[in-house]
């Protein structure tokens, strides 16, 4: 028979699963744990975690860990583990929407720059519809300075600018630099996507 607490802990974990899998749209309780996902994962040995240990952790509940590990703020988006995965879980789709539940949970991300570009890519592409490298990297310096800034980091702030100048410098020498700020035809319909997106994400919550 199990204990009181025992049956708190099984519904905490359902919950959390069912969360991600609706809000990834991805099935992970078709996982069978075959970990062929592990061996494309180009992040994988850097991280430590690989796709199939995050999906265990999140059908076992251990929401802590998989809102907060380097596999989430690592991966690359490269999709190598869902061509490989023969129940077709995309993790970067799960990997997305961890950083979202992290960032609504105000956990501090393992890696704020990770968090400060993918807030800026998608405040900007939101913007035009397409990212603008000048518009983005310029939302995107701000929101990671003013963190350096208020931690005293000089010395990042500064390998920062220079990691930065010389990229922007390749860059613009192979014409890689789109400085004009195009927007895409149908603006209207991306902007309704972020809405819909925005208050699905609210009903989700409620
Ligand atoms: S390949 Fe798919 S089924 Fe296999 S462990 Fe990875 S996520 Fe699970
Ligand atoms: S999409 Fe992410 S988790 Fe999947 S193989 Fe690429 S880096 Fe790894």
């Amino acid at each position: 028979m199990p204990t009181k607490k025992a049956q708190y802990n099984i519904s905490e974990a359902d919950l959390f699963m069912n969360e991600v899998e609706q809000r990834s749209g991805q099935n992970l309780s078709a996982c069978y744990q075959c970990r062929r996902c592990a061996a494309g994962c180009p992040v994988g040995m850097q991280t430590r975690v690989t796709p199939d240990r995050l999906v265990r952790m999140i059908m076992l509940g251990s929401r802590d860990e998989a809102l907060n590990n380097l596999l989430v703020w690592k991966c690359v988006a490269c999709y190598t583990c869902g061509t490989r995965c023969p129940n077709n879980i995309q993790t970067a789709r799960i990997t997305e929407t961890l950083k979202q539940m992290a960032k609504e949970a105000g956990i501090d991300p393992l890696i704020h720059r990770t968090a400060d570009f993918n807030s800026a890519f998608m405040q900007a592409a939101g913007h035009l519809g397409r990212f603008n490298e000048l518009e983005g990297m310029a939302i995107y310096e701000t929101k990671s300075m003013l963190k350096d800034i208020k931690k005293g980091d000089l010395k990042s702030i500064i390998t920062e600018i220079k990691d930065q100048a010389q990229l922007g410098l390749v860059m613009a020498e192979k014409k890689r630099l789109h400085l004009k700020f195009d927007r895409v035809k149908n603006l209207s319909e991306i902007k309704t996507m972020y809405k819909k997106a925005k208050s699905s994400k609210k009903e989700d919550m409620q």
